[in-house]
This record gives C-alpha cells, structure tokens and sequence, in this order.
C-alpha cells in the first residue's frame, strides 16, 4: 500500500485550509434536492459529503465544454496557454479517478494534448470513499477502488480519516499536515472493514465477462430497436460520461476575416449530425445506429487500444437520460439473457 497515516475528523479544517493554500479548491456541492455539482468552495462546511454522482465529472476542469485552442490576428497564430492556476479537486470518488485516468490516457496519445495536460499537471486530486447507491456498478466494471487517477485519497473511518499518499505531489503536502499519524495496525483493520463493507453493499450490476462477445452477439438483438424508437438523440448521456471526449471544432471568424479564433466544444456521438461527412452521407443516420455505436464504445471498443474499458459504472448516464431508456446495467443483462429485474 502507498504511505498511509490517519487523522481525526475533527481536524478536517486544518487539513482544508492546507488544501486551500495550494489553489482554488472545488468539491462536490449541492445544488438542489437531488442534485450535486463540483464548485469552487471557500468554506469546508459547503461540501457536500453524502454526495454521490455530481451533474457533471470532474473532466470539467481540464477539458472544459468550451475552450478556445488558438487565436489569429493579421496573419499571426498564437496558441492559448494555461494561466497555470492551480487546482484542488477534492471529493472524486473511485469510479470518477478511473475516468480521469482514462482521459489522461487518451489525451497523453501521441499526439498529446497540452491544452488538457497543462490543467492537469497543475492540479492536485483528493479521493474520497462512498457507499454505493441503487445505480452505482463500477463494482462490475472493475473501478469500485482507487488506483489512478488521485494523489491522495481519504476513507471515513467514523471519526477519522484513513489517508493514502499515492503521488509525489501527494508526499509533497505531508510536511503541512502536522494532524496526521501514521496508520498502525489496528487502523489498517479498520480500512480493510469499510471497504469490505462497501463490496457487499453492491446492489446494481452484472457479470462482467465477454462484454464482447455479447454485444457482437447481440447486434441485432430486438432490445436496440426498442432503445431506439424511444431515443431522443438529446445527448445528455455523453456530456455527463466522465470517459466521453468527443469535440467540434469551430472556426469563428471576424467580418473582415483577419482575426478569429479556433474553439473546440464539447459534442456527442448521440447528435444526428456526429457522423455526418461531405456528400451528405451519415454513417450513423438513426439513433440506433448510434445507441449500439455508443454502447459497444463504452463496454469494450478500448479494449484492444488501451487494454481498458471506458464505462466506469458511475450511473451518471442512467440518471439523467429523459427518455428512461438508458440503464446500462439493464441493458447488458437483457442481452445476456439474465431475467431478474432491477431492485
Ligand atoms: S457509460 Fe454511463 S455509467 Fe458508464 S461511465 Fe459513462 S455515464 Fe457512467
Ligand atoms: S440521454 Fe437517453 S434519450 Fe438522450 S441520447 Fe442518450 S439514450 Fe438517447
């Protein structure tokens, strides 16, 4: 295990303040009665602890939904920088640090992507541990612990704070946290006791094995058709996804054409026109065609690239499709012919 030590809850405002010393730190707030959002908070007292999934993934703050690349004026190009402010993320649960690696993975491939790396080299990522609800499964899709993706990583013991140091920017903190002891045996117990917990608490999911194998299977399984007259082709699943990373880019130009700027804007797969090309041909006309492309993408069309699947199992799509038709779990169990329904 990475260094690990504990502290007391009651001295979780010194630990933020720390925090704070390093950047603007953002946490999981809420932002109505069922609802939570990522934001930029002040006081250790807005987070919100018993929140779950927020609105958006922490993707947000280094692949914002709009970002302007580049700028040009009277024949001269200059590419936008990072103004390099540092970034506290703190909050991420285990399903959203395998996400940001995922993205890391994806925006580290040659060539890499600097407007994304440069937010992220300068930022520091707190986990934090969370009991699953009805519509968590990353336990199925293998991210339910933190692995990648955080520099500490904080589990609530009751009145402590179990804490992991997976980074050297992570170790590099350590010195400002007079709170901390190092974990002893019996604080080991305790860890290995909650998240032994946490792995019965699963309600949601399914096997995981040849995802595969089934959807190539499946392809033409009535279930997509069903999906697909009810499919409102609206998108909100992808912006939600912590792995979706999917962009237009849009050329604005002024009237007199001699400066513009070049923005790159979040877009999905689920749009009619994501797969529209020149000759008016769309390779994906219907939202079926789209749904499948979407749902092979994230149950295994990484698989051979990146050795990892994209779903994370956060839920996030489940929750926020307005059709009710988007239940991962669901839908991979009807294709694997498992009859029981959901809790
Ligand atoms: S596909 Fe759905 S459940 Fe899976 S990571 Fe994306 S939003 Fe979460
Ligand atoms: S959120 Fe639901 S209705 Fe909207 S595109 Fe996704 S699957 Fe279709």
């Amino acid at each position: 295990m990475a260094q690990s030590f504990v502290f007391s809850k009651a001295d979780f405002d010194s630990f933020f303040r720390v925090l704070q010393s390093l950047g603007e730190v953002s946490a999981p707030i809420r932002v109505s009665d069922q609802s939570f959002a990522f934001k930029q908070i002040n006081d250790p007292r807005e987070i919100a602890w018993d929140a779950l999934r927020t609105i958006l993934p922490p993707k947000k703050f280094f692949y914002p939904p709009k970002e302007t690349l580049l700028t040009y004026k009277d024949g001269q190009i200059e590419e936008s920088v990072s103004d390099n402010k540092f970034q506290v993320i703190f909050g991420v649960h285990p399903c959203d640090l395998h996400g940001l690696g995922i993205m890391d993975t994806i925006f580290e491939a040659g060539p890499a992507d600097t407007h994304y790396l440069q937010k992220r080299n300068h930022s520091l990522i707190v986990g934090l541990s969370c009991m699953p609800d009805k519509f968590c499964f990353c336990q199925s899709m293998g991210t339910s612990c933190a692995t990648r993706g955080y520099d500490l990583f904080l589990t609530d013991l009751d009145d402590d704070f179990f804490l992991q140091v997976e980074t050297p920017a992570g170790s590099a903190v350590l010195p400002q946290l007079p709170m901390l002891r190092p974990a002893e045996d019996a604080d080991k117990e305790r860890y290995k006791d909650y998240w032994l917990r946490r792995e019965k608490a699963f309600t949601n999911g399914f096997a995981p094995d040849n995802l595969r194998a089934t959807m190539d299977m499946e392809w033409n399984n009535s279930l997509w058709d069903d999906l697909g007259k009810r499919c409102l082709s609206c998108g909100n699943c992808t912006p939600v996804c912590p792995t979706c990373y999917c962009f237009d880019l849009v050329d604005i130009a002024s009237l007199s054409d001699d400066e513009g700027s070049r923005v790159r804007e979040w877009d999905s797969c689920q749009f009619v026109g994501f797969a529209q090309v020149a000759g008016d041909y769309n390779f994906r006309p219907s939202p079926v065609d789209r749904l499948k492309f979407w749902y092979r993408h994230k149950l295994h069309g990484f698989d051979d690239a990146f050795a990892s699947r994209t779903c994370v199992g956060c839920g996030r799509c489940t929750v926020s499709c307005p059709a009710g038709i988007d239940d991962l779990v669901q839908v991979v169990k009807t294709l694997q012919g498992q009859k029981e329904g959901k809790e």
